[in-house]
């Protein structure tokens, strides 16, 4: 923070405060304290005595506070069973075709199911603290843990809209495509169908024009899933499992 800027003032006066009065255990109530402890960590505590922080230092312990944060934000997403999806995709390429607007009902449920924001039973039940094991696919019933892999490319409750579907990309790719491409339109893979690293390499309007079906699969798919999903939530819910 900025020397005179009154949040540095106030956030330094403060710090100093604590430190000269001896009231280091009542510091970490207040709001400075985590910012002091995240300083401690990136061993830069020395940074608060000193009169003033030259570039260099305030470049290096941005660098220390991004890396910091990409660990930390990495270890959470590996503790987390429901993300798995997310992690296999990573982040969303940066021309792909997921940077197009949101405008489509379909392409919203794209993002919630990448990121583990829809109410399929996989994320509703770790939400009511069920184990993974236990949170089966009660739109099938068929045993399969319904996750968003399950729901987009595999339950048999939706083979009908993905033969559809299948069919009417097979239709926008010609021939010479990539074999590969092919292939994943023949598997549903769904890095196909909730990743973006198939379309990259095709032309604009192609790209375009799959992205459409598939977001239109996914939103048909998704209204046929809706009323049994219902019935399994509690009245006005559509987390909160019965
Ligand atoms: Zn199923």
């Amino acid at each position: 923070m900025k020397e005179g800027r009154l949040p540095g003032f106030v956030f330094r006066f403060r710090v100093n405060q604590l430190n000269n009065v001896g009231l280091m255990e009542r510091g970490t109530e207040g709001w400075s304290y985590p910012v002091r402890a995240m300083l401690d960590t990136l061993h830069a505590g020395r940074l608060l005595s000193q009169r003033n922080v030259s570039t260099e230092q305030w470049t290096d312990l941005k660098r220390q506070f991004d890396e910091h944060c990409s660990e930390e934000a990495d270890a959470e997403l590996e503790a987390k069973s429901s993300l798995t999806l997310f992690r296999r995709f990573g982040a969303a390429s940066p021309c792909g075709i997921l940077q197009r607007t949101l405008n489509h009902a379909g392409a919203k449920l794209r993002l919630r199911l990448r990121c583990g924001g829809a109410p399929i039973m996989e994320a509703a039940a770790a939400w009511n603290k069920v184990p993974r094991e236990e949170r089966k696919c009660r739109i099938c019933n068929e045993g399969f843990v319904e996750d968003a892999e399950h729901f987009t490319s595999r339950c048999s409750v939706y083979a009908d809209l993905r033969d559809d579907c299948r069919q009417r990309m097979q239709q926008v790719i010609d021939e010479q495509s990539d074999p590969e491409l092919r292939q994943a339109i023949r598997d549903f893979d769904v890095e196909l169908i909730l990743g973006d690293k198939w379309l990259v390499g095709l032309s604009n309007e192609k790209r375009i024009r799959l992205d459409s079906i598939i977001c239109g699969y996914l939103k048909v798919a998704w209204r046929r899933r809706e009323p049994i999903w219902k019935t399994l939530c509690a009245e006005g819910s559509n987390w909160q499992l019965r």
